[in-house]
């Protein structure tokens, strides 16, 4: 049934000279060890669907770990393995990762007079994986470089835009598959087939969804929440009842799915614009996915999810910080109101947070305030530090947060401009202190 072709132009035509350099000379190295070499996973799939993937995955039909190291020593890199998985990863100095996994030729007896079978290992090693479409292999060995090793009709599914399972039983060995199946089906705008989904909904109907643990969940949940368009992602988990599966609270309202659509439009906004900080994906989304989510119920959800102590805290902590920011927003008038009153309002929030309140303000003044303090105010520095206070024979102490953080508002209001002006107004702050709460080094 195994299906060989010569795709080698194609991966010539789709690949960076780089990347083709990395597999012939894999395949080398392969071919002088005696080992066939695999490139496999996504990266082969997304060769065929022209998409650019830099995460390359190897099976090794021979020792992964030995093959890893000599692959490093000869490219220049190190290696990290892990001799219980027989795996290791190669990190080259141009800082391209190469994941190495080992098959190994196993051995099957058969019954009677039938003679012991060896079974392509390199089949057994894509059988395990989730869909047909991940489960492709291209041989990198001199010789039959190029050749698609395609044992369950992957091809035909890429062409039919298909995501298929391997085997009927494969949502109950891991039903974060079903996850999986949704990610891949929205960001290539495939189709779950047909008895894939039937396979879906019967292990929904055991329930196998609700016995998963929350970090398997989570784990899933912030690979979609990677993905270009999350929302079209929680918009099929609600049609086939998985929302509500992981935890009632979670199913989507409309008011969910409203903010949802505005964060995923401030997102993509702000990674046009800005390199950094970068966005935490499931922080901002997480935000939208609770969205009406009463303060006191919001526990059930970040256990459900498994999150750690400190996550739950912080994510509370952020929730709490924008119902306050919106209610002191409101009262933020441009033009009357100060711009460091802005900047006090907006700058303890994570900046995940100011995303969602750009998402959930529906007034046009608010989203353009919020928007300046992005591109502008968040940047202001002062030109005065701890050291120049310290000079100017200030005592360390409380008072230093107090005159930092006065002159930051003054300058971002525009009465200091210089570090001259700055140190003087500093000494200023100074003096008014001393006189208000006298000077304790006199009595
Ligand atoms: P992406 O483009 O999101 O990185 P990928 O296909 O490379 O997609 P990974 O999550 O990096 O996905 O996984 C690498 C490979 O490991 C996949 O191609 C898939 O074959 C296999 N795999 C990952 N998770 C599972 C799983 N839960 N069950 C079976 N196989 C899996």
């Amino acid at each position: 049934r195994r299906r060989e072709r010569n795709i080698a132009a194609q991966v010539k035509n789709r690949l960076p000279q780089k990347m083709l350099n990395l597999l012939k000379s894999a395949g080398d190295l392969g071919h002088k060890l005696g080992w066939e070499v695999y490139a496999v996973g996504g990266f082969v799939r997304d060769i065929l669907l022209g998409r650019p993937n830099f995460d390359l995955d190897l099976v090794v039909e021979g020792d992964g770990i030995e093959f890893a190291r000599k692959f490093a020593s000869l490219s220049g890199g190190r290696v990290k393995a892990h001799s219980k998985f027989k795996t290791a990863v190669v990190i080259l100095d141009d800082g391209q990762r190469v994941d190495v996994a080992t098959a190994r030729l196993e051995y099957y007896e058969y019954p009677a007079a039938l003679p012991t079978v060896e079974l392509s290992s390199i089949k057994m090693d894509l059988y395990r994986r989730d869909f047909t479409v991940n489960a492709l292999a291209l041989r990198i060995n001199p010789g039959r470089f190029g050749q698609l090793v395609d044992f369950f009709g992957a091809e035909r599914d890429i062409r039919n835009r298909t995501i298929r399972v391997l085997h009927s039983l494969s949502f109950v060995e891991d039903p974060t598959r079903i996850l999986r199946a949704i990610r891949f089906e929205r960001r290539f705008d495939f189709q779950i087939g047909g008895q894939t989904m039937r396979l879906i909904k019967n292990a929904l109907n055991l329930e196998l969804f609700s016995k998963l643990s929350g970090t398997r969940v989570m784990h899933e949940l912030q690979w979609i929440m990677n993905e270009e368009d999350p929302l079209a992602c929680f918009i099929r988990m609600q049609e086939l009842g998985i929302m509500a599966a992981i935890h009632p609270l979670l199913k989507l309202t409309k008011d969910k799915v409203q903010i949802l659509t505005e964060l995923g439009k401030v997102h993509n906004w702000y990674k046009l614009l800005y390199l950094e900080p970068e966005i935490t994906s499931w922080k901002l989304y997480i935000l939208g996915m609770t969205m009406g989510i009463k303060r006191e119920d919001i526990g059930q959800v970040t256990t459900r999810l498994h999150f750690t102590r400190k996550e739950e805290k912080d994510f509370k902590q952020l929730r709490d910080m924008i119902g306050d920011a919106l209610m002191k927003l409101m009262g933020w008038r441009e033009g009357k109101s100060k711009l460091s009153r802005l900047y006090s309002i907006l700058h303890p929030i994570p900046v995940e947070g100011i995303l969602f309140l750009m998402a959930r303000s529906r007034k046009e003044h608010i989203r353009r305030n919020i928007s300046q303090y992005l591109a502008r105010l968040r940047y202001v520095k002062i030109d005065v530090d701890g050291k120049d206070l310290l000079n100017l024979g200030i005592e360390p102490g409380p008072i230093y947060t107090i005159i930092l953080d006065r002159l930051m508002r003054a300058k971002i209001d525009g009465h200091v401009e210089t570090r001259e002006e700055q140190l003087e107004m500093a000494i200023k702050i100074f003096k008014e202190d001393l006189v208000q709460n006298g000077d304790s080094t006199e009595n």
